[in-house]
């Protein structure tokens, strides 16, 4: 490879040639591996025994390697001479989901839940292909060796679904142990995109998300006396509503945020008005400052509202963080051209498609700590063959999305 970020990329026919025969070599037993880590999913927190293969194919590959981070983190470094450090990762957790492709190699694990309930485990997100992907890439840039120089840094990452994976393992010392990277490079499959094809898009790519909990306290008292009571259920229920304000009134129509809650409970007995209220709530958005107004403005209706009531001071509503906040993924526009330039001169520009950004969320971005940002880009691959396709387009098939039971990208031609 040549060529910094930014620079147009035009790869030797030798180079190719020589690409293309490792990617055969290499092809059955990743699929292997694959299907392998396919049918033994791992929840996020959990994932022990892909971790292990990760770190076994990197040091068969030449890497150096280090086990343990941040949870079950694996990350190698090849170095190779004086050039820039890349980082490339892969996430390797599933999620809690029931399987229902039928494929051989389907998954019958369970895991056992927070309450000791079975819990069905499935990799429903691809994240087995992604581990697979990045281990594939480091078995062949390690081979071609000679026709590169600098650093490669392999990161295969826990705990992306439930969110702080990419931070714990930062926070583990990622970087003091095998320096900052100079660009990051990720990949996520997408069943829309057809085999052989990839997504790309510079700028934002997914949305940042903060996870709240909120409890509206009240006074509680007999349901036949509410006058000597405060109701938090009445308060909840305005609350709810007065939420819907914060996107349609008070964000600039321009700009992207969603505030959705998922789950609200209080009380227990027809005549009985409850203490409080438990509220589960999630902000997305392109920006973190416009993420943090509407923070700001669902806690100032809540306190209004609160007050309205009549409430003490101290007995203001509570907000507390659910899960780690994460940051959008914007990919950055020179790294994202020269990987556009790559992919469109290895697979054809019409196998080169421009993605719309996503209200999801992915800790990608956190690769890139704030205040010490580095360059970043994380692209879509398409993984469910053209004629599925097609046969999704006359409704022949239904294509089963990410999260879902029925997802099965082709792995082979993917
Ligand atoms: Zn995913």
């Amino acid at each position: 490879m040549t060529g910094g970020a930014g620079a147009a990329m035009r790869v030797a026919d030798e180079w190719k040639k020589r690409l293309y025969q490792l990617v055969e070599v290499h092809l059955p037993p990743a699929l292997a591996l694959y299907r392998r880590i396919h049918a033994r999913p791992e929840l996020s927190g959990e994932e022990t025994a892909t971790a292990a293969l990760a770190a076994e194919r990197l040091a068969a590959a030449g890497f150096e390697v280090a086990a343990g981070l941040g949870g079950h983190g694996v990350a190698g470094r090849l170095r190779n001479g004086t050039g820039p450090r890349l980082l490339i990762r892969g996430d390797m957790d599933a999620l809690p989901v029931r399987e229902e492709t039928g494929l051989a190699y389907a998954s019958t694990v369970t895991s056992c839940g927070p309450d000791g309930q079975a819990l069905p485990v499935m990799h429903a997100c691809g994240h087995d292909l992604h581990t697979v992907a990045v281990l594939g890439a480091a078995a062949i840039l390690a081979e071609l060796r000679a026709t590169w120089a600098g650093e490669l840094m392999v990161v295969c990452q826990p705990a992306e679904e439930t969110v702080g994976g990419a931070k714990l393992m930062i926070a583990d010392g990622l970087y003091e142990r095998f320096g900052r990277p100079d660009w990051g490079i990720a990949l996520h499959v997408r069943p829309e995109l057809p085999t052989g094809s990839v997504g790309l898009r510079a700028g934002i790519l997914s949305a940042g998300c903060r996870s709240l909990d909120v409890t509206i306290r009240g006074r509680g008292g007999h349901g036949a006396a509410p006058h000597k009571a405060v109701d938090p259920i009445v308060l909840a229920a305005q609350f709810v509503l007065a939420a819907q304000t914060v996107v349609s009134r008070e964000t600039h129509p321009a700009e992207m945020v969603v505030v959705s809650i998922g789950s609200i409970h209080g009380g227990s007995k027809r005549n009985v008005i409850p203490e409080s209220v438990e509220l589960k709530l999630t902000i997305r958005g392109y920006k973190e400052a416009v993420i943090a107004a509407a923070d700001a403005a669902l806690r100032r209706h809540a306190r209004g509202l609160a007050s309205a009531a009549g409430l003490d001071e101290n007995e203001m509503p509570v907000f507390h963080p659910a899960e780690p906040p994460f940051r959008p993924v914007v990919n950055d526009e020179p790294l994202t051209q020269t990987l556009s330039a790559l992919f469109t001169d290895l697979l054809g520009a019409e196998r080169v498609v421009r993605q719309e950004p996503s209200t999801g969320s992915e800790d990608f971005g956190d690769f890139s700590p704030a205040g010490a940002e580095l360059p970043l880009c994380m692209f879509h691959l398409g993984c469910t063959a053209p004629e599925r396709l097609a046969r999704v387009e006359t409704g022949e098939e239904k294509l089963g999305l990410l999260h879902t039971p029925r997802f099965a990208p082709d792995a082979e031609p993917t």
